[in-house]
C-alpha cells in the first residue's frame, strides 16, 4: 500500500510540476485548431493531386491488376488505345480482376474497370460506361466529391493538420479514401451532366454514343440488391434512368448515329 501511495503522490507532484507546460500546450493547441480550419479551407490543387495519387496507388497495389498479357488487359488496352485525355486531363486505364460489377474514374484521369463489368458488357457498352465515368471527371464531380471527403470525412484531422504538404496517411486511411473514390455519391443532376459530358467525350473520340444507352439499359435490367456496386445501384430500376436513356437515345438519333446490333 505504501509504495503505491508514494507512487500516486509522485504522479500528482509530477502533474503539478508540469501544469504550466500543459497550459502552454492547450494554448498552442487552440492556435493549431484555428490553423487547421484555415488550412482546411485552402486545400491546394497540388495537395489534392497528391492525395488522389496516393489513393489510386494504394488501390492499384491492393487490388488484383492482371498483367499485360491477360485477356482483360489486352481488351481494355485495345478499346482505350486512342483515349489519351479528357479535356486535357491525361487518362490511364487498368483492370481490377474482381467480382463487383463496377468501374470508376478518378480526378487525376485514372480509370479503373472491373473484370466482372467487362464480362457482361460488349465493347460499345463498356466504352459507354467508361465515357459516363469520365464525364464525372470532366465535370469535376469526382474532384469535388474527393475534396469534400478530405475536408469533412473521417480523415479531415489527418489531412488538415499538415502544412503545405499532403499528410502521410496510414494504410487504413488510404483504404478509406480509395473507398470514397470508388463509391462517390452523385446527385441525379450530376449523373445527367456526366451522361452529356461522357457523350461528348465518346463522340469527340469517334466512338458511337449508342454504347452508353445500351449499357444503361443492360444495367437497368440487373437486380440491384444490397451488395450492388455504385454503378449497379445508380442504374438498376432507378426512376431517373429511363429519362436518361431517353435523352441519350434522342441525342444519338439527332446526331445521326445508328444503334449497333446487340451482341447475341
Ligand atoms: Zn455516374
Amino acid at each position: 500500500m505504501k509504495r503505491i501511495a508514494t507512487k500516486i503522490f509522485a504522479v500528482i507532484a509530477l502533474l503539478i510540476a508540469t501544469a504550466p507546460v500543459n497550459a502552454q500546450f492547450k494554448i498552442s493547441k487552440a492556435v493549431s485548431a484555428a490553423a487547421k480550419s484555415a488550412q482546411a479551407l485552402t486545400l491546394t490543387d497540388a495537395q489534392m493531386a497528391a492525395y488522389v495519387k496516393e489513393s489510386v496507388d494504394w488501390m492499384d497495389k491492393n487490388n488484383p491488376v492482371p498483367d499485360e498479357n491477360n485477356p482483360y488487359t489486352i481488351r481494355l488496352r485495345k478499346l482505350t488505345a486512342n483515349l489519351k485525355d479528357a479535356d486535357g486531363i491525361p487518362l490511364n486505364f487498368k483492370v481490377y480482376d474482381v467480382i463487383d460489377v463496377n468501374a470508376f474514374a478518378c480526378p487525376d484521369g485514372s480509370v479503373r474497370v472491373f473484370s466482372s463489368l467487362m464480362d457482361i458488357m460488349s465493347d460499345e457498352e463498356l466504352l459507354g460506361v467508361i465515357g459516363h465515368e469520365i464525364g464525372h471527371v470532366t465535370k469535376r464531380h469526382s474532384k469535388n466529391a474527393f475534396k469534400q471527403q478530405l475536408l469533412t470525412g473521417a480523415l479531415k484531422d489527418a489531412v488538415s493538420s499538415t502544412g503545405g504538404v499532403a499528410a502521410q496517411l496510414t494504410e487504413s486511411q488510404l483504404g478509406t479514401l480509395g473507398e470514397s473514390l470508388i463509391n462517390a455519391k452523385y446527385s441525379q443532376k450530376q449523373e445527367s451532366e456526366a451522361d452529356d459530358s461522357g457523350y461528348d467525350f465518346l463522340v469527340k473520340n469517334g466512338i458511337n454514343p449508342w454504347g452508353m444507352v445500351m449499357a444503361f439499359e443492360k444495367l437497368q435490367g440487373m437486380e440491384g440488391g444490397t451488395k450492388a456496386s455504385t454503378v449497379e445501384k445508380m442504374f438498376s430500376s432507378h426512376p431517373e434512368t429511363a429519362k436518361r436513356i431517353k435523352h441519350m437515345s434522342e441525342r444519338a438519333t439527332k446526331d445521326g448515329y445508328t444503334r449497333p446490333e446487340a451482341e447475341k
